[in-house]
């Protein structure tokens, strides 16, 4: 068995970044993604002559600096989220909703022109696809005499260091850890909501963009629901038109039919008939990936523990890094808080002792 630097558990935004700054400095490291894909949270859906839908990470605005010079360095540009100046704003359900007048925005949020996955797309071309390892699911982590044992279902595969980039509480749920994490940090790591796990998004494409009349909007926010908010999400070039929202995640045990004929049938309030022309129906229910989400066994408050101090240290003599969004201290849960989350753990990894020969 080949002895690797590094092992990173996972090819999410975190794993991914975390490679590049390594590959960097020459740093031998692999990555382990259990799905078939890379990417994570981080999935845009492409089908023909449609708008691309995001159905993860989509938005980031000024304050997200890691992201803006990220996106800077990998030459991929942005746009602003099309918002227009007014909403279908629907407060309770015994009155009708209204047209209402929105704010300039002074903080716009933007989307990344050719998709969020054209993120997860530059920096991949920047690692040598030698390293990373797809369809490999990490089921133990063992540090014997120094040395981590790391086993998917085939072959194991052995570093000095490991840094998870799990969802804590996915890590705690699925990966047996020995010798053991410290109890209080196991506590933590069981405590630890992750970020957007529960959701359920949901995209329309349509050859028209007939919701830009002067009556009507493609931004919604609704108290009644089944969908709380909903934007425009044609693409960049606005030569290919779409809806996107989010539905209530209570929802996620109904069909995909089921779904789809609620969201149709709170759309058709605000937009008649023309809702049902759309070209695509397309959703992800985020709960039901087994490697973003496990059900919690307490209940959980959105970002709960999310950036804990005990994230900052490394665990089983310093061999052990636990990254991911989820761990930053700064914006915890966001792309901003998963590439904060790479430099901290490149950083740690830069002043440990164990990769001097
Ligand atoms: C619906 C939705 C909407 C969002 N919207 C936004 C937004 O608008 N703006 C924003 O900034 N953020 C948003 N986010 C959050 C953003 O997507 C995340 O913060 C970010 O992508 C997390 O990256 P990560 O690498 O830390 O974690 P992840 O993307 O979760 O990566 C972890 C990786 O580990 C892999 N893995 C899991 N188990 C194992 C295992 N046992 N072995 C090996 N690999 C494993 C997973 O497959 C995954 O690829 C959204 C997320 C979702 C789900």
């Amino acid at each position: 068995m080949k002895q690797h630097d590094l092992i990173i558990i996972g090819g999410g935004l975190t794993g991914l970044c975390l490679q590049y700054l390594l590959s960097k400095e020459s740093i031998d490291a692999i990555i382990l993604e259990a799905r078939g894909r890379l990417g994570g949270r981080i999935l845009t859906s492409r089908k023909p002559n449609c708008a691309p839908i995001e159905l993860g990470a989509t938005w980031f605005g000024d304050k997200h600096k890691n992201v803006l010079k990220l996106l800077e360095e990998l030459d991929i540009q942005k746009f602003p989220q099309e918002l227009s100046d007014r909403a279908i704003y629907e407060p309770i359900s015994t009155s009708p909703h209204q047209l209402v007048s929105l704010p300039p925005n002074q903080s716009p949020s933007f989307r990344i022109k050719d998709g969020t996955d054209s993120l997860i797309q530059q920096l991949t071309a920047k690692i040598d696809q030698e390293n990373i390892y797809l369809n490999q699911q990490v089921k133990s982590i063992r540090l014997q005499n120094g040395i981590f044992t790391v086993a998917c279902d085939e072959k194991p595969f052995s570093a000095k260091i490991v840094v998870s980039t799990l969802p804590p509480f996915l890590l705690h749920k699925t990966v047996k850890i020995e010798p053991q994490l410290p109890g209080h940090f196991q506590q933590i790591m069981q405590q630890t909501h992750t970020w957007m796990g529960e959701s359920i998004k949901f995209g329309l494409n349509f050859d028209k963009a007939f919701w830009r009349n002067e009556n009507l909007s493609g931004t919604l926010f609704s108290n009644v629901g089944p969908i709380p908010e909903m934007y425009d999400h044609s693409n960049f070039e606005d030569n290919s038109h779409a809806l996107k929202g989010f539905l209530n995640g209570s929802y996620f045990s109904l069909s995909k039919e089921d779904r789809s004929k609620l969201i149709i049938n709170q759309l058709k309030k605000y937009y008649g008939a023309a809702i049902e022309n759309y070209v695509q129906y397309q959703e992800l229910v985020w709960r039901n990936e087994a490697y973003t989400f496990v059900e919690y066994e307490s209940s959980m408050l959105p970002h709960q523990n999310n950036g804990h101090e005990l994230y900052q240290d490394a665990y089983l003599n310093e061999q052990f890094i636990i990254a991911g969004s989820e761990c930053s201290s700064e914006f915890p849960g966001y792309m901003e808080g998963a590439i904060s989350s790479a430099h901290i753990a490149f950083e740690k990894i830069k002043n440990s002792t164990l990769l001097v020969n």
